[in-house]
């Protein structure tokens, strides 16, 4: 058995956070991986996506602003420079690292927590915690351990026999910031849409996302699908529509104008799409208009253009689910469980950070942002 003051389960974002920021000589990190930060590695797509200049509450499901006020993107920057990250922001607020790569990022928290005596313990998977004379005791695939201070930094889906033993109030967890399957899309399958608006209605909820959107073969992914899924994610419900308009720069009466002035293109209606619309995307519009598409331009009817108008701005899709391509998951231990160290109320020196909490953000570096406000939190305290 390995004794410690305390110990950290997680080698993530939030656990190479909350291992950072401590002036505890005694601690150690557990994880199932062989790497610290491995994770990252595939986030913003290989270039780590770290942060948002933008970040505030309304990009999450929860109400986050007491824990930002601590420890703040600002900080967060400043806290990367001091370990030799230089960073640069996009016009959106994305913060990446200079280098593009999200490589430097791992290796700046490699080289910090190598000059910190820290013990890590890679590839070691917790199988169990047990609570025990205020102890936490952990067994491994490995060896097992005692400490008295625990910081669970896991991530989402993780531990959750523990979370109920313990009877730590969490909320059930559904993916988020995933990909919507729908009613079929096989004859779009890989169109790209740069600029459109969707529509999410699911019962009496509504959001609205502008960007961009991919076709895949029963379903549709893109940024903006990854963030109408939290509305369903937060609620466990991936049922609803998406009203997709493709254009959404045009009023309905200015497409109405621009389609009847396209009439004297005078080519066949099979091909009155060409120019404005990719093929597949025309044919889905000409295939739900039900119009005849062998008579010419000329001859579309008031009503015929009408309905081409209400299509390409109300293109809309059933969605039967998600995919399992998730980049978080909604829910996890609820914040009223937790003091505002994030220590669970109902455990003394036991505390929660990252994913693993139930706070989750839309895509952009939301969730990265609250990773290290959370560590950080936790850290300064154990
Ligand atoms: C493909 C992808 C891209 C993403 N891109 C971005 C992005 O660009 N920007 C952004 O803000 N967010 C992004 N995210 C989300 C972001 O990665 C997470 O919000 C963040 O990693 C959560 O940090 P964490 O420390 O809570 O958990 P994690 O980073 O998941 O770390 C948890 C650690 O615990 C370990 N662990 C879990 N269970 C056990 C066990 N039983 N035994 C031992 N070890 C265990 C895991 O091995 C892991 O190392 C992305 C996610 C994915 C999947």
């Amino acid at each position: 058995m390995k004794t410690f003051d305390t110990i950290i389960l997680g080698a993530g974002a939030s656990g190479v956070m909350c291992a950072l920021n401590s002036y505890n000589k005694n601690i150690a990190i557990i994880d199932k991986n062989n790497k610290l930060g491995k994770k990252l590695a595939v986030t913003g797509n290989g270039r780590c996506n770290l942060t948002n200049l933008n970040t505030s509450s309304i990009y999450y499901n929860a109400n986050i602003d007491k824990y930002l006020k601590r420890f703040d993107v600002e900080a967060t920057l400043a806290f990367f420079k001091s370990i030799g990250l230089l960073t640069y922001n996009d016009n959106e607020g994305r913060v990446y690292p200079l280098s593009n790569s999200a490589k430097s990022v791992i290796d700046v928290i490699g080289n910090a927590i190598n000059k910190k005596n820290i013990s890590i313990f890679l590839e070691h998977e917790i199988m169990s915690i047990t609570y025990k004379g205020k102890k936490f005791y952990i067994e491994t695939n490995k060896e097992n351990f005692e400490c008295e201070k625990l910081v669970v930094a896991t991530g989402g889906n993780s531990l959750n026999e523990f979370l109920d033993l313990y009877k730590i109030k969490h909320r059930e967890i559904h993916p988020s910031l995933c990909a919507l399957k729908t009613t079929s899309t096989r004859n779009l399958e890989n169109v790209r849409i740069s600029d459109v608006e969707i529509t999410l209605e699911n019962g009496s909820d509504k959001k609205i996302e502008r960007g961009e959107i991919l076709f895949k073969d029963s379903g549709i992914s893109g940024i903006s699908i990854f963030n109408l899924s939290t509305l369903l994610a937060r609620k466990g419900d991936y049922l609803g529509k998406l009203i997709i308009d493709l254009l959404p720069f045009l009023s309905e009466n200015e497409l109405y104008d621009l389609l009847v002035a396209r009439k004297n293109l005078n080519v066949k209606i099979s091909n009155f799409f060409d120019g404005l619309f990719v093929n597949q995307i025309a044919y889905e519009i000409l295939n739900r208009s039900k119009v005849d598409e062998n008579r010419s331009s000329i001859k579309l009817s008031e009503k015929e253009i009408q309905s081409f108008v209400k299509i390409i701005k109300h293109l809309d899709f059933a969605i039967k689910g998600f995919y399992n391509n998730n980049q978080v998951y909604s829910g996890g231990v609820e914040l009223d469980a937790l003091t505002d160290d994030l220590e669970c109320k109902n455990i003394e020196n036991l505390y929660f950070c990252g994913e693993i909490c139930d706070v989750d953000g839309e895509c952009g570096g939301f969730n990265l942002q609250w990773a290290w406000t959370s560590g950080f939190i936790v850290g300064s305290k154990i």
